[in-house]
């Protein structure tokens, strides 16, 4: 058994500050070794299945990707949702070079080998050259690289956990995502649909933004004009747009398997909808 790392140590007090209800496990008293004995690996327990585990997950993994040059983490892995089928798509994401891991830098791969990771991120600094020998490295197997005694990227972490916008996180991770099947294809929304709508079903006020590639997102919260930007997003989805307006948005399942699917019609700014989940719609153009 080692030490926790610095680096796990630093990311674990960012963490903790900023999700103190994430549990965090870094296991270093387990035994037989791993590269948790060897102090140089984090798991944060989030289950991709809970809608807030899995927008707190894609938050933390952004901030890993975008503060990666002062990180040097080795590697991470977890699991998302496909949106068109629902089935969990398990991923690694490489980091550091030369620490003996495959795939490009900074870019989801799937990981078919190992499934157990739906309920938590298992972060790393490990580098496979560096073993232990003989006795010590049943219970140790791996020396700390240099890459895990840093600790200078705690505040720069800590800002973006807090501040990035959801548009900041989704475009770090599209690119991210970009060779997996986590993302339905994004093909031009038309003029007509694109910008934010006011939505009621059942006396219940929404407001959807449609972007220029075929996205939808809802939120509570009025949007002052076309040009206001989503704050406090509730959930996401793909369109797909038919002739005459036709619109169709499939929104991510959050809480079981099966998508809202709505569906609206209508001329210009003035659609209604139904739902397979709730009672009729009606969509006016802001
Ligand atoms: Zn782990």
């Amino acid at each position: 058994m080692a030490d926790i790392s610095p680096a796990v140590a630093t990311l674990m007090t960012v963490l903790k500050d900023e999700f103190p209800g994430v549990k965090l496990d870094a296991g270093n008293n387990i035994q037989p070794g791993t590269r948790h004995t060897s102090g140089i690996a984090l798991d944060i327990m989030l289950n991709y299945k809970n809608p807030s585990d899995a927008a707190i997950g894609r938050r933390i993994m952004a901030g890993l990707v975008k503060n990666f040059e002062a990180m040097q983490w080795s590697a991470f892995i977890f699991t998302v949702r496909n949106p068109s089928s629902s089935a969990p798509v398990h991923f690694w994401v490489r980091g550091a070079d030369g620490t003996g891991y495959g795939g490009h830098k900074l870019e989801a791969g799937n990981y078919t080998a190992d499934t157990r990771h739906e309920d938590h991120i298992h972060i790393d600094w490990v580098n496979f050259s560096m073993k232990n020998t003989g006795a010590t490295y049943a219970t140790n197997p791996y020396k700390q690289p240099p890459s895990a005694q840093r600790t200078g990227f705690d505040a720069a972490l800590k800002i973006f956990l807090k501040t990035a916008s959801d548009e900041e996180v989704d475009a770090i991770l599209d690119t991210m995502f970009a060779k997996l099947p986590t993302s339905t294809p994004k093909l031009p929304t038309p003029d007509w649909a694109r910008g934010w709508w006011k939505v009621q079903q059942e006396g219940q006020t929404y407001y959807y933004l449609i972007d220029a590639k075929s996205g939808a997102g809802w939120t509570y919260d009025r949007p002052a004009s076309q040009a206001t930007s989503m704050s406090n997003k509730q959930n996401s989805g793909a369109c797909t747009f038919g002739a005459g307006g036709a619109m169709k948005i499939s929104w991510t399942p959050l809480t079981s398997n099966v998508s809202t699917v709505e569906t609206f019609k209508g001329q210009g700014s003035s659609l209604t909808g139904s739902s397979n989940r709730g009672g009729p719609l009606s969509a006016e153009k802001i």
